[in-house]
């Protein structure tokens, strides 16, 4: 584990957020080179095992396999880089999310969540910790801002939205959660650290799915808690070490080779997205298309001020299920597949899983392709699709 940075977090203002993300990239990927002694490996070593050596009285910083592993660490101090933190790796992103709840919630205790946001957190807490007397609530984002914040616990929350993409300032919902006495914690797996630092927004802790950007290549499932408050950081790594959700070292490893691409990636995919969702809203067709980095999106200032690009998702609404389908299956370059954040583009229909959206509503999960070719098979597909419906096949 890694120990949590003095708090740099309250002198830094918007516009030093996003220049400090690149920087500690690069100071990231070069964290070890002119230390390391001649004939050192610069790749990161996997370490299977269950055991170390531990003779005597226990000391030491690896004593058995379920508290500690070298590749936890070394990826820790690289995750932790990126936002000034400490971080806790886990095996799966939902595993951070339950790591955050048990460590920060008790009995009696006060959780929001949204009922736009990833319905995996909210299944989980209603599943597991309403019977445990903690009081789940749910909002829709664009309601927080008029929600009366001061008597939760915790507030989740994932900004952008997903799948809405509905935003939500992050500023100020910590300063109104904190008035209370709570913390706030940001999921904030589609933008990664490159894209939004909820830290220095005011955000007690940042979690992800690994499993989406920051691994990057749609191999592994995976997660991480990122916090500048040491006592948290250590209540969330107990509730690891006690409770047993552990990573792999070889997913490990895989994550931290993931993550050595993580700027490119997600400079190519907002770019990607940004020229799609362009090329979508310029359509002659009537098409519902949802980026924040639209300027007719809601929240696009805010989300200029809080974010460094717009991410990799865009939703577009089509006439109904047979139609969206339709449309999926046309596209070469779109995989039918749910998740986000990988090298190739994919899409769903996200109404399949129960989502409060339209039966037509798509969520596009835009790749790493070439830009050009991306779009192009992308509108010839809808093109394709919508004359169909101007012109159903004849039976
Ligand atoms: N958070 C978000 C925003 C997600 O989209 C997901 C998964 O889709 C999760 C958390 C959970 O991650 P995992 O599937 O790695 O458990």
């Amino acid at each position: 584990m890694h120990d949590a940075a003095p708090g740099k977090s309250a002198a830094r203002t918007r516009g030093e957020t996003v220049a400090d993300a690149g920087q500690r990239f690069a100071d990231f990927l070069h964290r070890e080179s002119k230390a390391a002694p001649a004939g050192n490996v610069f790749a990161p070593v996997i370490t299977p095992t269950s055991v170390y050596a531990l003779p005597g009285d226990p000391s030491g910083p690896h004593q058995y396999g379920r508290w500690s592993n070298p590749g936890w660490t070394a990826l820790e101090s690289a995750l932790g880089a990126l936002e000034d933190a400490g971080a806790v790796v886990f095996p799966s992103g939902m595993a951070a999310v339950s790591a955050v709840l048990a460590a920060a919630l008790r009995p009696g205790d006060r959780l929001l969540l949204q009922s736009d946001g990833y319905g995996g957190t909210r299944a989980a807490a209603q599943k597991f910790l309403a019977p445990m007397g903690v009081h789940v609530d749910t909002c829709a984002t664009v309601r927080i801002a008029e929600q009366p914040l001061e008597s939760y616990r915790l507030v989740l929350v994932e900004t952008p939205a997903n799948p809405s993409l509905d935003l939500l300032d992050i500023g100020a919902t910590a300063r109104r959660v904190h008035a209370g006495g709570g913390i706030l914690v940001v999921d904030n797996t589609l933008m990664t650290p490159l894209g939004q630092q909820p830290l220095d927004h005011g955000a007690d802790a940042v979690l992800y799915a690994d499993t989406k950007v920051i691994n990057g290549h749609s191999d592994v499932v995976y997660g991480h808690v990122s916090t500048r408050d040491a006592t948290l950081l250590g209540k969330v790594e107990e509730w690891r070490r006690i409770g047993g959700a552990i990573p792999g070292p070889f997913e490990t490893w895989m994550v931290q080779r993931g993550l050595e691409t993580l700027e490119l990636r997600v400079e190519r995919l907002q770019a990607n997205a940004l020229a799609l969702a362009e090329a979508l809203a310029r359509h002659a067709a009537p098409l519902a298309v949802v980026y924040p980095g639209l300027a007719g999106h809601p929240a696009h200032e805010l989300a200029r001020a809080q974010m460094k690009g717009f991410g990799g998702l865009i939703g577009i609404t089509l006439a109904g299920k047979a139609e969206a389908e339709a449309f999926i299956g046309e596209c070469r370059f779109l995989r039918a597949q749910t998740s986000f954040g990988g090298v190739h583009s994919s899409a769903e229909r996200r109404a399949r899983w129960g989502d409060p959206v339209a039966e037509g509503f798509i969520r596009l999960a835009v790749g790493c392709e070439p830009t050009g070719a991306l779009c192009a098979e992308i509108v010839r597909a809808l093109d394709l699709t919508l004359a169909r419906r101007r012109a159903p096949p004849a039976t």
